[in-house]
């Protein structure tokens, strides 16, 4: 299990939890919950994110999280 956080453009920040084996795959995501959800603006737990699975997905591809967690 891995565990990254990423931030979205809109300043949210994410914790995302990937599995490796047999291949990545992104198994949950809770938002950090230092600002309100930027879709229902509830301040506690919430299941938006869930909605952006590919976008996290893509932040995650973009910024190289994975190759830098195989490296370690
Ligand atoms: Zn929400």
């Amino acid at each position: 299990m891995y565990e990254f956080i990423v931030k979205m453009v809109d300043g949210t920040e994410c914790r995302v939890f990937y599995h490796r084996y047999p291949e990545w795959k992104l198994t949950n995501i809770s938002r950090l919950q230092k600002n309100p959800c930027p879709v229902c603006r509830k301040d506690f737990i919430c299941k938006c994110m869930d909605n952006f699975t590919a976008d996290i997905g893509n932040q995650i591809a973009e910024g190289k999280y994975l190759e830098k967690a195989e490296a370690n």
